[in-house]
């Protein structure tokens, strides 16, 4: 008999009713409405080096990032804007700082969307008719990026800091210019390096408005801490339906910002589940080396891209209910490892033979799933998942 242990099925129920916005399109992607929840990034090449610019995104792409910015400081960065969005797979937006004139650059040369800072673009309030009608002729939306770090002087002064209602403030000022010109196609951001700052903001946002709403926490930091706080400050959000595009700010390479992104909506059942190994986190009565069995199984399975989860669990207390419940499991005990498959023992195999005995098996469901098994792609690979 199979208990039911209460794990998520690979297609779970959305986790919140999803907040009402009105929706834009980035190039070919939706973003809010009922579209899915995007992940995107953001390239750290000089953008004016246009070929090194266009093998990150195609590393991100292959990652499953499905928007990319690239920043817009120069002139040269501007100039090779039509080369970028020409090429890239995915859409690309341009993100401008100081200078209005890049925005029209930006525009003309086939970007997808554009991203403002109104707080840091000197007289941008003027311009604002201008990038209004440009935009609209040309289909392209405008995110509206208001930054704790460059909060527009104003507001600044009114409540003496980046609190969660001069974000909002600042967005929302920003947007009514817009719209003074008809002009609504728009996403807002209101980031904040601290996640409760940042949750408060969003959610202010989200009750005075229906634009869609780009997540993000910036200057997250390092890998480690900016993983958490974008987990934590992402998942409230998105656990309250709150969220239509995500970009994850780690001071690490761009496609980690994708694989977090990802798994965040992974974990949330807002994407669909790609390959997920299962470990248990071992203790004392563990009666194989759990670690370095989750480690050998998740390299020889890198690149697998099928909603497969594989449970690797160290011993007979948990280990056959997990193994069972997974899609492929090993219970390890006595020097020998029980392989489930779909929830059946298919066989007994000595320990030295469970790693490869897993990778078989998964790479037959994969084929039974139709779906071609190539492991040379070393990006996206599988997440492993402690329980
Ligand atoms: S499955 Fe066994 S070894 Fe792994 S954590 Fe649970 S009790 Fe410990």
């Amino acid at each position: 008999m199979s208990v039911d242990l209460g794990i998520p099925a690979v297609r779970t129920r959305p986790i919140a009713k999803r907040r009402v916005s009105r929706q834009i399109m980035v190039g070919p992607v939706p973003v809010g409405g009922d579209a899915p929840v995007s992940v995107q990034s953001m390239t750290t090449t000089l953008t004016a080096d246009v070929n090194a610019t266009l093998q990150q995104i195609a590393e991100l792409t292959a990652t499953g990032c499905q928007i990319v910015r690239v920043a817009v400081p120069s002139q040269d960065d501007a100039d090779a804007l039509p080369a970028i969005a020409r090429k890239s797979q995915i859409p690309v937006i341009a993100d401008i700082h100081f200078q209005p004139k890049y925005v029209f650059a930006a525009i003309e040369a086939g970007c997808a969307a554009v991203r403002v800072n109104p707080g840091n673009i000197k007289k941008f309030d003027d311009k604002v008719g201008e990038i209004a009608r440009a935009a609209s002729d040309a289909g392209v939306p405008i995110r509206i990026g208001v930054n704790a770090g460059s909060l527009d002087p104003r507001l600044l002064a009114k409540y003496g800091k980046a609190t969660p209602e001069a974000l909002v403030e600042s967005a929302l000022w920003e947007c009514s210019l817009f719209e003074e010109h008809g002009f609504r196609d728009i996403k807002i951001s209101v980031k904040h390096n601290d996640p409760v700052v940042m949750i408060q903001a969003y959610r202010l946002l989200a009750e005075q408005c229906d634009y869609p709403l780009h997540l993000g926490v910036t200057e997250a930091g390092p890998a480690f801490q900016g993983t958490i706080k974008s987990a934590v400050a992402f998942g409230a959000l998105l656990a309250e339906g709150i969220g239509d595009t995500i970009r994850v700010s780690l001071s690490a390479p761009p496609v980690e910002e994708v694989k977090v992104g990802a798994q965040i909506l992974e974990s949330l059942g807002l994407r669909e589940r790609g390959l997920e190994i299962v470990s248990c986190p071992s203790c004392g009565r563990a009666q194989v080396d759990v670690y370095t069995l989750a480690e050998q199984v998740q390299a020889g399975l890198t690149g697998l891209k099928v909603p497969l989860r594989v449970a690797v669990m160290g011993c007979v207390v948990n280990g056959p209910g997990e193994a069972r419940e997974a899609d492929l499991g090993v219970a390890s005990g006595n020097g020998k490892g029980q392989i489930f498959v779909r929830g059946e023992v298919i066989k007994t195999v000595p320990e030295s033979q469970i790693v490869e005995t897993l990778i078989e098996e998964a790479l037959r469901l994969a084929e039974e799933m139709g779906v071609e098994v190539d492991l040379d792609d070393e990006a996206g690979g599988p997440e492993v998942v402690v329980r």
